[in-house]
């Protein structure tokens, strides 16, 4: 009998254990770009390759209502929210892609479990953020990926997020901006944060507080040691970051 108890005295201090413990993941900042050019096909495989938790992309929707993936308004010298796919496919990225397409991108992204962050930038008007919004959970259904282990979806318009949380749940949406804390952003439904490293510095209650309220927290984006570190200490669940080797080398280092 007593050995019966010393063992569940053991289980239990090692889920205490696991629970303190518990894992940072690494999400690759508009995918592992360094060598090739962000946001393209190559840097989401990569990111895939190198084992990545996920991997995030910026997407905009073109004058004729496609879904582009790229960071910048402004592609070549062609503003994109006003202009057809035609003029932005004449333009190449660093690495001689053309833009990808979400739909080109999501075929990418099917190939591994790595989670596929979506970030919907906002547009300049309420009407096109519903067809951003439309068109994304589209392709995300033609590509087999509405599944909410395989998918974030992230946002600083506000509107989307909402949106995004009611016409998904169950789904990881985060808000952007860090204007608001944890308690108003999920009681407009949104279920995480992903914020600037400097509002948690300033708000590092805001970690504990998401959690308690059940929510999702990442941060972008972290590059420095000293940031990394700091992050991990807090208990982020996902650090958004340009440099997944040092992230990894800091995150594995700490659990020693
Ligand atoms: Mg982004």
């Amino acid at each position: 009998m007593k050995r019966i108890y010393a063992l569940l005295a053991l289980t239990l201090t090692l889920c205490a254990h696991a629970q303190e413990q518990k894992r940072t993941e690494i999400v690759a900042h508009r995918g592992l770009w360094k060598g090739s050019a962000q946001n393209s096909i190559a840097s989401l495989k990569a990111a895939q390759d190198f084992g990545c938790w996920g991997s995030e992309f910026d997407l905009h929707l073109t004058g004729d209502n496609v879904v582009v993936v790229n960071h910048d308004p402004i592609f070549g010298e062609t503003k994109i929210q006003t202009s057809p796919l035609e003029d932005l496919r004449q333009y190449t990225l660093k690495n001689g892609e053309k833009i990808p397409l979400l739909d080109e991108y999501l075929q990418q992204g099917a190939q591994s479990r790595c989670v596929l962050v979506l970030e919907l930038k906002p547009q300049y008007r309420k009407e096109r953020e519903d067809i951003l919004m439309e068109e994304c959970l589209k392709a995300l259904r033609k590509n087999n990926l509405m599944e909410p282990g395989r998918i974030a979806f992230i946002s600083f318009s506000y509107y989307i997020c909402k949106e995004l949380a009611r016409k998904c749940p169950g789904y990881t949406v985060q808000y952007l901006e860090g204007d608001k804390s944890p308690a108003e952003v999920k009681a407009d439904g949104i279920s995480g944060i992903d914020y600037h490293y400097s509002k948690f510095k300033k708000h590092p209650e805001w970690v504990k507080e998401a959690h308690d309220l059940g929510m999702s927290v990442n941060v972008w984006t972290v590059d420095k040691a000293d940031d990394i570190r700091r992050m991990i200490e807090l208990g982020v669940d996902q650090i958004t970051t340009n440099d997944p080797a040092l992230t990894r080398e800091i995150i594995q280092e700490k659990r020693k």
